[in-house]
């Protein structure tokens, strides 16, 4: 592995990749061949052969910085999303992912972000790279499901839970998620209240339109959303309107655009259409980002939120990316749009730092 000076810093919003390891039994440690190799035959899921996230990979393309997930969801039987039939298996799964970022931090593989100290030593750690190098993250809760009560959120805090998303797909425990409706129920409104008090971040991805906008209008803390792309290119409720994207640079907020195909061109057909076929590449990405940057009539509220081996692989995502290194032919495509070096870093990795020293800066709880 080689690692060239010209390499840019990628600071990644979204991964799920305890899911991985713990519900996928991918060694994160190995080759994103070796994970291949170890799935040869398997056929219990769509991407079974097909990752593209690894540590060795995430090295090679500079993805030092990374927003990790804990995901875990609750439905009722008979639903045809999977999850946990009650919240405490979906806390203790959530659990069991942790416990893979602990075991991963005492072999050096990861570290933590917390506080403004962490993410100091980590982009210090980052200046210099080399094969060893941990990835460093911040944790995040995709989908609020799991959080039995305010008290276990605050436990989740005392565990350096940072970020929340309190829905996924469908209906939730607090809020109604993807392809639903509805605003945030009092539960909802709880939880809001009490990420607010713990000074958390809010991940607006995945509310439905009318959780979105009643979160947005009452919640006073700090917004991002980690993996969103623009509802211009594929006009579905997951992704986002004009409108709403206007409001998060309103709440100073940074969008994580994600390499899901079906997200990236309208009509995708799961288990059917090729990246090849649409035409799927990581120019797709690029007009996703600048389409945010026309907006904000800057380039400070773009960035990279990849969600790769969120449940797809290479059979969903761009053809001209094999492992997420590829995240690194994303400068020289936003350099072909005219776009300068200091508006490819704010991409790159800029602007969710940029947000993360300001978080950082602001109030912490000592809990
Ligand atoms: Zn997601």
């Amino acid at each position: 592995m080689s690692y060239k000076k010209e390499k840019i810093l990628c600071f990644d919003a979204h991964l799920d990749i305890a899911m991985n390891a713990m519900e996928w039994n991918r060694d994160q440690r190995w080759t994103v061949q070796q994970i291949r190799a170890s799935e040869k035959g398997m056929t219990d899921k769509p991407d079974r052969g097909r990752n593209t996230v690894s540590f060795p990979a995430l090295r090679e393309g500079k993805v030092g910085l990374v927003v990790a997930t804990q995901i875990s969801r609750v439905v009722k039987p008979g639903s045809p999303i999977p999850g946990w039939y009650s919240q405490e298996q979906a806390w203790a799964q959530t659990q069991g992912q942790l416990q893979w970022y602990r075991t991963m931090e005492e072999a050096g593989e990861m570290k933590q972000i917390t506080d403004a100290k962490s993410l100091e030593e980590s982009l210090k750690l980052w200046e210099i790279p080399n094969e060893k190098s941990p990835i460093c993250y911040v944790l995040s809760l995709e989908g609020a499901d799991s959080i039995i009560s305010m008290e276990h959120l605050l436990r989740a805090y005392n565990h350096g839970l940072r970020a929340v998303g309190p829905a996924h797909y469908g209906p939730g425990i607090y809020a109604n998620g993807t392809d639903s409706s509805g605003r945030l129920n009092e539960r909802g409104v709880e939880l809001l209240k009490t990420m607010e008090k713990l000074n958390m971040i809010l991940d607006a991805t995945h509310l439905n339109d009318d959780a979105f906008w009643h979160a947005l209008e009452i919640y006073n803390g700090p917004v991002w959303a980690s993996h969103n792309n623009c509802r211009k290119f594929v006009n579905h409720n997951r992704q986002f309107s004009d409108e709403m994207i206007n409001e998060l640079i309103q709440h100073n907020a940074v969008i994580g655009v994600a390499l899901d195909a079906w997200m990236m061109v309208p009509d995708w057909i799961r288990g059917e259409s090729t990246p090849k076929a649409r035409n799927v590449t990581l120019e797709i990405m690029a007009d996703n980002i600048d389409h945010i940057c026309q907006l904000a009539g800057d380039s400070l509220h773009a960035g990279v939120g990849s969600d790769l081996d969120g449940a797809f692989g290479t059979e969903q995502c761009p053809y001209d990316l094999d492992t997420i290194a590829d995240i690194q032919k994303l400068p020289g495509l936003l350099k072909n749009r005219g776009y300068k070096s200091v508006d490819i870093e704010n991409i790159m990795h800029g602007n969710f730092i940029r947000f993360l020293k300001e978080y950082f800066g602001g109030k912490q709880l000592l809990v």
